[in-house]
């Protein structure tokens, strides 16, 4: 039946069973009369309808448009090609899923987490000074006793102040209204002018973490790890900032300090305080393999050189140029709109366009330049297989002593390895090596080969 049938015929039932009404009759026709009986629009209890299935859509629970944390998106969202947000499914196309952009602002980290569930702060760990400490009890034990509130002083630690992983604690009795002054229980670094003067401790960590392969962000790990509520990371990164640049300086002042200590020894050994010396020096990489796998170029962002001096047998750094690529500073700018060049803009950190290949002569330049400059004069390079470091070297050399004569040697390692190679390689005749089979003269090849790496 219709949709129009079926209103039709239940209009006319409904029409009828209103007329029986007035008439005071419906409870009698409804027992008596078949043709009521026969109408299928008349309600019957229970009863699933005629049109109902067919008709209306099955009831599906809405889904609710949502706004996700940032690290819960990263799983769930993807980003089209033209800037929409979707979730896709296993065929990649859009699921019924509706996403808003994610909330920002700073994820809750491990510390913070540690933080949020630790039920009592009376079970957590401190890092305090003993004197300090033994200070702040026995001073509040006097004045408690001079001010003589109550006899049977029972002291807890009424406020805390956190500074970095330091702190701030005064005491209160239990007993009585006494309560103590805000104790410092940390060491200051003095210094002068105005501003608070910084907790030697936090610097001390910042001073670890320099000579440390670890970041702020695992530094904060271990320390929650312990039970100890850990510093704020950016209160820790601005401290990190200030000692990189001390570090920066320290560094330099002790590399300048190595350099006179040469001079001072070839006037010890009876030579001219700029006569000429010989260092080694290498440039390492932040990538394990110099060539990618899956795009152009080179597979680093970063190269260290490192020169060493060989005059004496304490093989002391005495030149230093790191070549890098990444600013964190232009990327933010970049990434937010502003059009910005790295290297060039203010607090760039990168020193080479991201085009321009990372290379070991222009940090040989550098570091050349830089010996030049206080009065040292090199004569042999002592280099890996790549010599483009000893030509950066002999460049900046040639510049301040255009007479000089800067030479590269091989050092032994690399070159006993290439010999070892060149040995394999080499195809030798067959009356050379008297082993019954080609798998038995190529073992011997092979021992060759390794003798001539260890002479
Ligand atoms: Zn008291
Ligand atoms: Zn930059």
């Amino acid at each position: 039946m219709s949709i129009i049938g079926w209103l039709h015929e239940n209009q006319t039932t409904m029409a009828r069973t209103k007329k029986a009404k007035n008439k005071g009759e419906f409870s009698k026709n409804c027992h008596k009369s078949k043709k009521i009986h026969k109408n299928k629009g008349q309600f019957k209890s229970g009863h699933e309808g005629y049109v109902r299935s067919s008709v209306l859509e099955e009831w599906k629970e809405p889904i609710p448009v949502q706004r996700l944390t940032s690290n819960i998106f990263k799983r769930v969202a993807k980003v089209s090609p033209s800037g929409l947000l979707y979730a896709p499914d296993a065929d990649g196309q859009p699921g019924p899923a509706k996403l808003l952009r994610p909330i920002t602002g700073v994820e809750t980290e491990t510390s913070t987490r540690y933080l949020e569930e630790t039920d009592s702060i009376d079970n957590e760990m401190r890092l305090i000074n003993n004197r300090k400490n033994a200070e702040m009890w026995n001073n509040s034990l006097r004045e408690h006793t001079e001010r003589a509130q109550c006899d049977q002083p029972h002291f807890i630690i009424d406020r805390e102040i956190k500074k970095g992983l330091c702190w701030k604690q005064s005491l209160k009795c239990t007993n009585c209204l006494y309560s103590s002054q805000l104790y410092k229980l940390y060491t200051e670094i003095m210094r002068d002018g105005p501003g608070a003067k910084a907790a030697a401790c936090n610097v001390g960590l910042q001073v670890g973490l320099q000579d440390s392969p670890i970041s702020n962000t695992k530094a904060r790990m271990l320390i929650a790890s312990t039970n100890t509520p850990p510093p704020a990371l950016s209160a820790m990164q601005r401290l990190s900032n200030a000692v990189g640049t001390a570090t920066n300086i320290l560094n330099t002042d002790d590399m300048l300090t190595r350099k006179r200590e040469i001079c001072e020894t070839n006037k010890l050994r009876g030579l001219s305080a700029d006569a000429a010396i010989n260092i080694s020096m290498d440039v390492r990489y932040n990538s394990t393999t110099i060539a990618s796998s899956s795009k152009m170029g080179q597979n680093a962002s970063q190269a260290i050189g490192v020169a060493i001096e060989n005059q004496t047998d304490l093989k002391q750094i005495i030149g230093f140029h790191m070549e890098n690529k990444l600013c964190w500073v232009g990327s933010w700018f970049r990434n937010n709109g502003f059009e910005v060049q790295c290297p060039g803009h203010p607090e760039c950190t990168a020193n080479v366009n991201d085009e321009e290949p990372l290379s070991e002569k222009r940090i040989g330049e550098s570091i050349g330049e830089d010996l030049a400059h206080d009065g040292l004069l090199i004569q042999f390079v002592t280099t890996d297989g790549d010599a483009r470091g000893a030509d950066g070297i002999r460049t900046a050399m040639k510049r301040k002593f255009p007479d000089c004569t800067v030479e590269r040697q091989a050092d032994t390692t690399h070159l006993g390895q290439s010999q070892f190679r060149q040995t394999i390689r080499a195809n030798f005749d067959a009356t050379m090596f008297p082993g019954q089979s080609a798998e038995r003269r190529k073992e011997q090849q092979k021992i060759l080969g390794s003798t001539y790496s260890l002479i």
